[in-house]
């Protein structure tokens, strides 16, 4: 049996392995965990991290949980993975009950998928063949705003921002897509009816064409780490209704509280047609998505010429996954977590407020769980990670934007281990 450790283990890596959005030749440094637990990394070493991240907004209730780990185990004995197709089974049927029961709105239909830029392919197919069904295939583009973020699938990526999606490369083979500008309001800002402008002259002039807006409700995220008026989202829905185009809400950042609510749609109190979840879906623990839909968008597709939506992976609503998603929605209903949300909220305002003085710092900003620095320049990180590292903190930036979203579980003593640690990198970076 081939053992790799210790150095070994890490020039292997640098050597063959790819990492998120990093170079083969020149990779930045990683850091090898050797296992997690609670809200702590820990790394070959034997050092600890707390963890700021989340895994990227996923592991809401920290690593290695007792209740989630047993239904991962549980569900093994039984049954790891069985195909979907003429096939079904309890953990994928009892995890579309406990969803459809705390989603927003009259969202009716499921649709399991492997990854969140995934579940976005599908919600952009279900829209098409909503309206081709309908007779009206001239409607088949998307509305997508600036800042936004979808994931790094082809369709996915052509919904992104054209400049900081990270895609702009692909331009050239992207499907062309409308975009209107960002929400221009903050989260608390007053509200003018002139933030509508640009998006609706957009659905005026081209509604024949739009099949949907996709956007992500109150929070872009990857994009830049924005927070808008819920009272734009509110106006959008009307707007949808108004021009006869769908709803798609991309809650796959800000599903399951992040935000202080169940989903961020809620803080609007409006529900979409078709919605994306991920992420935080199964706790962090596997790769689980979901494209959710009313029945009225599913009976459409389904009355339709071809009679069936044409996607079908082959790990659909994989039954360890769906397991381990049911636990971590039960877990999550069955704790105080709007008390915690709001307990990391005041702790994060209060204690990274204070950098707003700085003048490197451009903006600081917090939403439920979610708190941004916001740089006036790119942060170095490479650099900024191992300052981070050094102090006992995993925060991983990027680009002008030192962020942390905890998860649900940490207490007071080392949510703030995290915010000084984010203070003092923001105090030490140069301008
Ligand atoms: N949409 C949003 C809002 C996201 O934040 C992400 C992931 N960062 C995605 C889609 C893509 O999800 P995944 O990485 O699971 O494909």
């Amino acid at each position: 049996m081939k053992t790799i450790n210790g150095r070994a283990l890490k020039q292997y890596d640098r050597e063959h392995v790819w990492h998120p959005y990093t170079s083969i030749t020149d990779p930045l440094p990683v850091y090898e965990v050797r296992s997690a637990k609670g809200v702590r990394l820990i790394l070959e070493d034997s050092s600890e991290l707390i963890d700021g991240m989340s895994s990227w907004w996923a592991a809401i209730h920290g690593y290695n949980h007792p209740h989630l780990n047993e239904a991962v185990n549980r569900q093994l004995e039984t049954m790891s993975h069985v195909m979907f197709g003429g096939l079904t089974h309890r953990p994928a049927v009892e995890l579309a009950s406990v969803l459809l029961d705390i989603v927003p709105g009259n969202l009716d239909n499921v649709f399991f998928t492997d990854s969140g830029s995934v579940s976005v392919e599908v919600a952009i197919k279900m829209a098409i063949q909503y309206w081709y069904s309908r007779g009206k295939s001239g409607k088949s583009k998307f509305l997508s705003l600036r800042n936004g973020y979808h994931g790094d699938t082809f369709a996915a990526m052509s919904v992104c921002d054209p400049v900081n999606g990270m895609h702009h490369m692909f331009g050239d083979i992207l499907p062309p897509q409308f975009f209107t500008k960002a929400p221009p309001c903050g989260f608390n800002d007053e509200w003018e009816y002139e933030y509508l402008h640009d998006i609706y002259r957009t659905l005026e002039d081209h509604n024949d064409l739009i099949a949907a807006v996709i956007m992500e409700p109150i929070v872009q995220g990857a994009g830049g780490m924005r927070f808008y008026s819920p009272e734009y989202l509110r106006q959008v829905r009307r707007l949808c209704d108004a021009f006869d185009v769908l709803l798609i809400l991309d809650e796959i950042a800000t599903g399951f509280g992040r935000t202080g609510t169940m989903f961020a749609c809620e803080h609007a109190e409006i529900a979409p047609d078709i919605m994306c979840i991920g992420k935080a879906l199964t706790g962090g623990y596997m790769t689980l998505a979901a494209t959710l839909s009313t029945r009225k968008v599913g009976d459409g597709i389904s009355s339709g010429c071809m009679g069936t939506l044409l996607h079908g992976p082959t790990f659909m609503g994989n039954p360890l996954a769906c397991s381990v998603a049911k636990a971590n929605i039960e877990l999550l209903l069955s704790s105080p977590w709007q008390e915690w949300i709001q307990r990391i909220e005041n702790q994060l305002i209060q204690e990274l407020s204070p950098c707003i003085e700085l003048k490197q710092v451009a903006d600081v900003r917090v939403l439920g769980a979610i708190g941004v620095i916001e740089m006036e320049e790119q942060v170095n990180m490479a650099l900024v990670q191992k300052s981070f590292v050094d102090k006992g903190v995993w925060i991983r930036p990027f680009g002008k934007l030192i962020y942390t979203m905890p998860p649900f579980i940490i207490d007071e003593k080392d949510l703030n281990r995290i915010t000084t640690a984010m203070v003092e990198v923001a105090a030490e970076s140069t301008v």
